[in-house]
């Protein structure tokens, strides 16, 4: 249909009954690209209809450089979103019912994602985005939707997707941000380290809900001197920073002084961020992973006897299950699982952990023997941890210096700026010894591979073969059931748990076969992903999709209350 076949039909429903908008479904020819519209919502009220634009490069001209690596595409690409994002929302809206007027595309956070609401190739340019159809109580506004379709959006469309029309400068630097941060990443294996955080980068948010940094006061980053190290750029340039060696590093420091803040840069650092962040030269380890305690999750067949054994009443570690874990087994549990999922380096914070699984000191050793009790405290496998899995850990520790034993590095805080006191934290350690007995035997335990029972996944709800919602980056509702995601914090938009959730319905039905182990299922899912793309995970063409790590995509399965576990 052409745009004026697209008006003249609008036109004739004026005041039509809402139903009639669904012979509006299909493909619709405009001057400068071509209008998808996939999906019609059924009443004003229901979940928007779903629009595709595609428009050929041949009028978009976006030049090659800007999309020549996967790093740049997914910058361009999240540029184009933001474009968007911003020019419907300076777009008044019109009145109506329901969902009238309304246009939404997936909101992006700080972090520049790979998202299916755009796509950037040679021929085309694609975005993906809803809109709520005009209606009249339940009623077609069909004159105000010829508006919206036929002209406002047209002129939407050229403002963001038409490379001429855009902010060439502020282009550019997204990209070029988006490529140093996958280019300073990429150099932190070989470089043995876990995390770098460049001198100047600006980590304080502005507040516990909003990302942005913080605008007024915010010390910036300076890197201590033994810890300095330089990285370099591709057009030569050096980036000198903080680089956290591989091993096990402890950041202390008085309370308040910036610790927290630290660490979670560094989690964040698993991600690209956009220009004036404060946070684009803070890069960590792709396989790094916050893990903290969370009690009242479910644990599925999880072995974590190298933390915990000889529960009351016999109860058996190995594997464990659970409901209702505490505080202590479902820190155990994380942990077993993220490295069961290729955690290269876990990130834990005192402030979120369970005291009696973090120390058990001299003194309560003293009181209780060991047979009494079942937890093997963290501060005893951290260094196993590293020495047999090849796992560093970053540790946030103000509360207590038996760690001091088995750190390689201590980096404390003093008004937020950090210095190296390990030579310090070592001489202490000899002055001061912590008489502790090490517990829990010299190595850290083999773990059985788990392989998931086919079926023990139902997304079914009522008549719905598939019923898959999310709830900011805190909740999956898998068919009946709620997957709590609030405690895996490295999740930033929710279009990554809609990601996540159609994972695991994909793995389900190609994967879990009850033969291959969960972390090869999953291993075959992102190769899937990364062949195909995010779309392979649906069988309609969602805007909504987010791009997520193996890690996250294990953290939401393993919190899945039905899941079951066959041990090999
Ligand atoms: P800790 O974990 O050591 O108790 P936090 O990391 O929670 O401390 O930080 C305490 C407060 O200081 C927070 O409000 C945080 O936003 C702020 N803050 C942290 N780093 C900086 C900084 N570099 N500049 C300014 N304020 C900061
Ligand atoms: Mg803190």
């Amino acid at each position: 249909m052409s745009v004026q076949a697209l008006r003249d039909r609008l036109q004739a429903l004026e005041g039509k009954s809402y139903q009639a908008y669904k012979s509006l479904r299909g493909h619709h020819l405009f001057a400068d690209f071509g209008l998808h519209i996939d999906y019609v919502q059924g009443d004003p009220f229901a979940a928007p209809s779903r629009l595709r634009v595609e428009m050929p490069q041949a009028i978009a001209q976006f030049p090659t450089a800007l999309y020549s690596t996967t790093a740049r595409c997914i910058a361009l690409e999240d540029f184009l979103i933001r474009q968007f994002d911003q020019q419907v929302r300076a777009v008044a809206r019109a009145a109506g019912s329901g969902k009238s007027g309304m246009i939404d595309i997936a909101r992006p956070s700080q972090a520049i994602l790979p998202r299916t609401a755009a796509h950037v190739s040679d021929q085309v340019v694609e975005l993906r985005f809803v809109v709520g159809l005009p209606a009249f109580g339940r009623r077609i506004a069909g004159r105000q939707c010829a508006e919206l379709l036929c002209e406002q959006l047209p002129a939407l469309i050229t403002k963001v997707l038409v490379y001429a029309q855009l902010d060439r400068v502020a282009l550019q630097s997204h990209c070029d941000c988006a490529e140093a941060a996958e280019i300073l990443r990429d150099q932190l294996r070989d470089r043995q380290l876990v995390a770098f955080i460049a001198d100047g980068a600006v980590l304080p948010r502005q507040s516990g809900v909003d990302e942005r940094p913080l605008s007024t006061g915010a010390v910036p980053f300076l890197s201590p001197a033994a810890l300095r190290t330089s990285l370099r750029l591709p057009d030569g340039q050096m980036v000198t920073g903080m680089g956290i060696p591989q091993g096990v590093t402890l950041i202390v420091g008085g309370g308040y002084h910036g610790k927290s803040t630290l660490l979670r840069a560094i989690e964040a650092g698993i991600y690209n961020h956009i220009p004036g962040d404060g946070r684009e030269r803070v890069v960590t380890d792709t396989a790094a992973v916050k893990v903290r305690a969370e009690d009242g999750r479910s644990v599925a067949g999880v072995d974590i006897s190298p933390f915990i054994n000889h529960l009351p009443q016999g109860r058996s570690t190995q594997p464990f299950s659970t409901q209702a874990a505490s505080g202590s087994t479902s820190q155990a549990a994380s942990i077993v699982e993220a490295v069961e999922a290729g955690a290269t380096a876990l990130l834990i914070d005192e402030d979120t952990s369970a005291t009696n699984f973090m120390i058990r000191d001299r003194r309560m050793q003293a009181l209780i023997a060991k047979d009494r009790e079942p937890i093997t405290p963290f501060v005893d496998k951290v260094r196993q941890l590293y020495a047999d899995y090849g796992t560093s850990t970053i540790l946030v520790m103000g509360g207590s210096g038996d760690y001091f034993d088995v750190v390689d590095t201590v980096i404390a805080l003093d008004e937020y700026g950090p210095e190296d006191v390990t030579e310090q934290a070592r001489a202490i350690m000899t002055t001061y010894p912590t008489e502790r007995q090490a517990e829990g035997g010299a190595e850290f335990g083999v773990l059985a591979p788990r392989v998931v029972t086919p079926n023990s996944l139902d997304p079914r709800k009522g008549k719905r073969a598939v019923n898959l919602k999310t709830r900011a980056t805190d909740e999956i509702r898998f068919g009946i059931h709620t997957i709590d995601l609030s405690a895996v914090e490295q999740l930033v938009e929710t279009g990554q748990l809609q990601a996540i959730a159609a994972a695991l319905v994909y793995a389900q039905q190609h994967y879990f076969d009850g033969q291959r182990a969960l972390s090869a299922a999953l291993d075959e899912v992102m190769a899937d992903i990364a062949t195909h793309g995010l779309d392979c995970l649906s069988d309609r063409l969602t805007g909504e999709l987010v791009g997520f790590r193996m890690l996250e995509l294990a953290a939401a399965l393993n919190r899945l209350r039905t899941l079951k576990i066959n041990q090999l």
